[in-house]
């Protein structure tokens, strides 16, 4: 398996294109944006005119896209365009129910879809080491172990088509509810009186402990590496987070959940989107600091 087909080459599938290439594959890619183009030439990969012909004669079709919708406009032009059996891997954070039409469509026409989004942001894509969900057949998911490995350091089979997606919007709604719950902690602490160290010094050990808290405190200080520390500079965008608590929104109505904290997390972010354009997501802090008055 060493001729891939690659299409999108943003922030994440530049990189994640660029370590293919490194590791011996082939790499036709594609992407309408110049500037991505370039880099991926610059990088070993060979940049097609067009999408479709990124897709011909290939072993493994990856895309890496902003949404739902376009994965399924650019699968209408690919899958005509590719070898029946082509593996077809979408990395993109796209809708549950899209992802299980982009496998059937794929399916459709003889080829072997899956769904397997990423996290593990820039950072992760560049140095190879994402967290990789996969939704799909058992045996496709074999096969593109060795693949998906170049590009990422856990690779997790989660279960049929859009099962990945699953994983991917039930991680990301968990991860959005508790940078809000600490956030708002955080501020009540500093009403009370307490400082964020000694805050930090409890609650990392304490029952209240979290990710967001011990990797990615959203106040200076206590984690020199999070992007509080760095004027909020992405990190993960608000933007991306919004987008993701969407769909998890989407999905809690679609399947009957009563998630009123997603759907809170969801409205909060999209909220703080429209207002705070381009800062990491633990920006949500300064929000909730700004509304909460004297
Ligand atoms: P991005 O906007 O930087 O890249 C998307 C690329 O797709 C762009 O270069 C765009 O030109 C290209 N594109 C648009 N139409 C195309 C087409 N028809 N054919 C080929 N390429 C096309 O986005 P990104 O940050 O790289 O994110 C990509 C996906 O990964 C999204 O679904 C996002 O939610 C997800 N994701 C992003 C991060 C992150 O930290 N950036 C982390 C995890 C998951």
């Amino acid at each position: 398996m060493k001729k891939i087909g690659f299409l999108g080459l943003g922030h994440m599938g530049g990189p994640m294109a660029a370590n293919l290439v490194k590791a011996g594959y082939e790499v036709c890619a594609f992407d309408p944006a110049p500037a991505a183009q370039e880099r991926a030439r610059a990088d070993g990969a060979t940049v097609m005119t067009t999408a479709r012909e990124a897709a011909v004669d290939r072993d493994v079709v990856i895309t890496m896209l902003p949404d739902g919708k376009l994965v399924l406009d650019v699968y209408a032009e690919l899958l005509p365009a590719a070898e029946p059996g082509t593996l077809f891997i979408d990395c993109s954070t796209i809708d549950v129910a899209d992802a299980k039409a982009a496998a059937a469509q794929a399916e459709a026409v003889g080829h072997r879809p899956l769904d397997a989004p990423v996290s593990g942001g820039v950072a992760g894509a560049t140095a190879g080491t994402l967290t990789f969900m996969v939704g799909g057949a058992t045996a496709d998911f074999a096969e593109a172990r060795e693949v998906l490995e170049v590009m990422g350091g856990k690779v997790v089979h989660c279960g049929e088509a859009g099962v990945g997606q699953a994983a991917k919007i039930c991680n990301n709604m968990l991860l959005g509810i508790s940078m809000i719950g600490l956030s708002e902690a955080l501020v009540l602490g500093e009403r009370l009186g307490l400082s964020h160290q000694s805050f930090f010094d409890v609650v990392s050990t304490a029952s209240g402990q979290s990710w967001a808290l011990t990797s990615y405190c959203p106040v200076p200080g206590p984690v020199p590496a999070s992007p509080a520390n760095h004027d909020y500079q992405p990190g993960f965008a608000t933007a991306l987070m919004s987008k993701d608590l969407t769909l998890a929104a989407n999905a809690l109505r679609a399947n009957g959940i009563d998630g009123r904290l997603g759907q809170l997390a969801a409205a909060i972010y999209e909220r703080f989107n429209h207002t705070d354009v381009g800062r990491d997501f633990s920006a949500i802090i300064t929000d909730i600091r700004d509304r909460s008055g004297e």
